[in-house]
């Protein structure tokens, strides 16, 4: 791709964030993540938003070799430190819906896997906790917000290791504008369209009011309750206020709330889970009365136990999604070793804390089955071996899926 393609792109890319994922309103703030590398999409994303009628782009950079640094050179008390003040700032900004949020990522997968697991566990700990305030407010659908990727090096070395970098970030570019079509002439309406499959695909599966999923193939024979009351979601989300705005970008799912008791069988998944920076292969889990009773992997084994031991929820389901094996992401073959991407090419679970948003307003959670943990962590369960029944109230059995694809 020659710069001034990916220039336009990135333009693109930056434009569809501001108008169509956020759906920036005049007159909101834009509290903007993003890793140091992205620079460029950070300044096409200020550029929007001052032209969308933002009031102030406020920019809060990570970056590897600093998140390093502190791995390497940090003394023993700090990992169980985390900034609590910050994140309870930007909780109470987010929820007054006056500040949108916007986050770009591109996370290099395995950034920390040659580190102490106990210091990254203690880490990841602290900083779920004090991250809680914000946590919330996005799961209680406060204010607008999106989320979009940018290729650094680190995330392309790893996606395309037998390539230079150069060659690597060109291919992960051209991937990432294909799956966030921006390399189509009217970005938009591409998505107005998907959206409208979604929603269909959302409302045939409410309509059936089912009492569980029954995923099987691939040596998965898996059966998720779902909660009392659940509601199907997909597409752009609703504020109180009206305003339509689309967190994910790409986004190919529907998603609903399981039974945090009510899940049994084997789950074998079908791709790596990236956690604490580490990157988990060929995890199986035996899930009883909705726990992971039983987790074995092929690497990242003890990160992963620990990860679903940080708290009671963390070992019980929060989320199951749909995901078509014909979803672009799905048909690149190619594996992103980052979640938001990768749980956008397949059908999955996620352990931890599950979306109020699956719940009618002023539903009883508990009684429900809602689940509620400090993480929330997306494992892909989903190939083109996938096939999905939905179980009645009755007991009876309605086809969803077939090797992979919708049915309904
Ligand atoms: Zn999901
Ligand atoms: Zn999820």
């Amino acid at each position: 791709m020659d710069k001034t393609a990916y220039e336009n792109q990135l333009r693109k890319l930056a434009e569809l964030s501001v108008r169509f994922g956020v759906n920036l309103q005049p007159g909101q703030e834009v509290l903007l993540t993003a890793p140091t590398g992205a620079l460029d999409l950070v300044r096409l994303v200020a550029v929007e938003a001052y032209k969308a009628g933002a009031n102030a782009v406020i920019p809060f950079f990570s970056d590897d070799m600093m998140t390093r640094a502190r791995f390497e050179y940090g003394h023993d008390a700090c990992f169980d430190h985390a900034p609590a003040w910050l994140y309870d700032a930007m909780g109470a900004a987010l929820r007054s819906g006056k500040t949108a949020r916007l986050a770009i990522y591109g996370d290099t997968p395995g950034l920390l896997a040659d580190q102490d697991p106990q210091k990254v566990a203690r880490a990841t700990k602290s900083l779920a906790q004090a991250y809680g305030p914000f946590r919330e407010a996005i799961s209680s659908n406060s204010t607008n917000w999106n989320i979009i990727p940018y290729v650094t090096d680190g995330w392309a070395a790893r996606v395309f290791p037998d390539d230079d970098t150069e060659t690597a970030r060109g291919k992960l570019w051209q991937q990432i504008f294909r799956a966030t079509r921006v390399d189509q002439p009217d970005p938009v309406a591409a998505w107005q369209q998907n959206f409208a499959e979604l929603y269909r695909r959302r409302d045939a599966l409410q309509a059936l009011a089912l009492s569980a999923l029954h995923f099987s193939g691939g040596g998965t024979d898996l059966t998720v309750g779902l909660a009392t009351g659940h509601k199907w979601v997909g597409g752009g989300l609703a504020l109180a206020n009206g305003t339509v705005y689309a967190p994910n970008l790409p986004t190919e799912e529907v998603f609903t709330m399981p039974d945090r008791t009510r899940a049994e069988g084997r789950a074998v998944f079908t791709k790596p889970v990236s956690v604490s920076g580490t990157i988990v292969e060929g995890l199986v889990v035996e899930f009883r009365q909705g726990k992971a009773s039983r987790i074995t992997a092929d690497t990242g084994e003890d990160i992963i136990r620990e990860h679903f031991a940080t708290d009671e929820g963390a070992s019980h389901l929060g989320e199951v999604a749909l995901v078509a094996n014909s979803s672009p992401i799905a048909q690149s073959g190619v594996l992103f070793f980052n979640t938001l991407f990768d749980e956008n090419a397949a059908c999955h679970i996620a352990f931890g804390n599950s979306y109020d948003m699956n719940l009618p307003d002023g539903a009883d959670k508990e009684k429900a089955g809602a689940n509620s943990s400090q993480i929330h962590t997306d494992c892909m369960i989903g190939s083109g071996e996938t096939d999905v029944d939905g179980i009645g109230q009755d007991g009876s059995r309605t086809p969803v899926m077939r090797a992979g694809e919708f049915v309904i």
